[in-house]
């Protein structure tokens, strides 16, 4: 891993980075101990090299009291999601710090301790990357690096009218755990919250289900920026119009609790973000072939609606009829 020669990092912060840092290529012969230009690799035999880049600015993308475990954790854990996505596995990744001056010893061990602790749950490693000090709150960007079959990474643009849609996990808790830890869901008890904040700390990379995946879906993506605007990335892709039941889409116990409470927060579930799920398109006369495909990845799936000739993404009642987004969430369409 190389230190910006210009930046204005102290002497004392590249040792401290090293420190921290280079036990995380340890295991990564390529990396050549971060001490070289750039890293090695050679791509699998067969295998078509995937890659995918995610940053992280503190205040927007995580909490800047979030404990850093968990930042360096969800910094890598969203990046393999995007591997997920595609169908792809791990190999390794490139990282860039950009910190403050008083990051400190402490902050950045307990950051990488969180990455290491990933690192062998997932099987990659850190193959280089930089660090430079910044003004601004800190920034991390970490460019994943995975492989996949020739020929089977999942796409976006797949789908095929009369494919059902299908969600892995549940929707929704995401983005009420940064509700939770804001101080903005307190009716709710302390273990449900718990629960909410440790899914908007530390989402479930779908790898095993995108990989089992391949062949059956014919379409996947993640679902970072909400369910709703990501659906309609897939129905955009095919030229499609798409439907969610809204019924139908998987709620953790206390994210179906803080509905209850509040109907208008459906509405934050479905469009929140944050949700680093699978959602992805599948032929009807596939769905066993689906079902079995997510047992043996221990992922549960659910099918939530389908794809359709048209345009644009609609959302269901359980009387079937149209749900608008309004202020006061989602209503009958008038
Ligand atoms: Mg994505």
């Amino acid at each position: 891993m190389s230190t910006s020669e210009e930046g204005d990092a102290l002497p004392g912060e590249f040792a401290l980075i090293a420190r921290h840092f280079r036990p995380l290529a340890a295991h990564a012969p390529g990396a050549l101990a971060l001490s070289d230009d750039a890293a090695l690799l050679d791509p699998p035999p067969g295998r078509t090299l995937v890659l995918a880049a995610d940053a992280m600015v503190a205040g927007v993308h995580f909490l800047p009291d979030d404990p850093p475990e968990t930042i360096g954790r969800k910094l890598l854990r969203v990046n393999l999601s995007d591997l997920a996505a595609m169908g792809a596995e791990p190999l390794g990744y490139l990282m860039t710090t950009a910190l403050s001056k008083d990051t400190g010893d402490p902050w950045l061990a307990a950051f990488a301790a969180g990455l290491a602790e990933d690192q062998a749950r997932f099987g990659c490693y850190l193959l280089g990357g930089d660090t430079v000090s910044t003004t601004g709150p800190v920034t991390l960007s970490l460019t994943i690096i995975g492989s996949v079959p020739k020929g089977a990474a999942l796409k976006r643009s797949g789908a095929r009218a009369g494919d059902a849609l299908w969600v892995s996990g549940t929707i929704g808790d995401g983005a009420l755990g940064l509700l939770a830890l804001t101080g903005r869901l307190d009716e709710l008890g302390g273990e449900g919250r718990a629960h909410l904040a440790s899914r908007y700390r530390l989402p479930e990379p779908r790898l095993a289900l995108g990989a089992a995946l391949g062949g059956l879906a014919t379409a996947c993506m993640d679902v970072s920026d909400g369910l709703v605007q990501d659906v309609g990335h897939l129905a955009r892709g095919a030229g499609l119009a798409a439907t969610i039941e809204a019924a139908a889409v998987p709620l953790s116990p206390p994210a179906a609790e803080a509905v209850a409470a509040d109907p208008t927060r459906l509405a934050t579930c479905l469009t929140g973000g944050d949700d680093y799920e699978l959602v992805f398109a599948a032929p009807e006369a596939a769905a066993d072939a689906v079902r079995a495909a997510a047992a043996r990845a221990g992922v549960p799936v659910a099918r939530i609606g389908a794809f359709g000739p048209g345009s644009g993404v609609t959302v269901t009642g359980a009387d079937g009829a149209p749900l608008r987004l309004g202020r006061g969430g989602w209503s009958h369409v008038a």
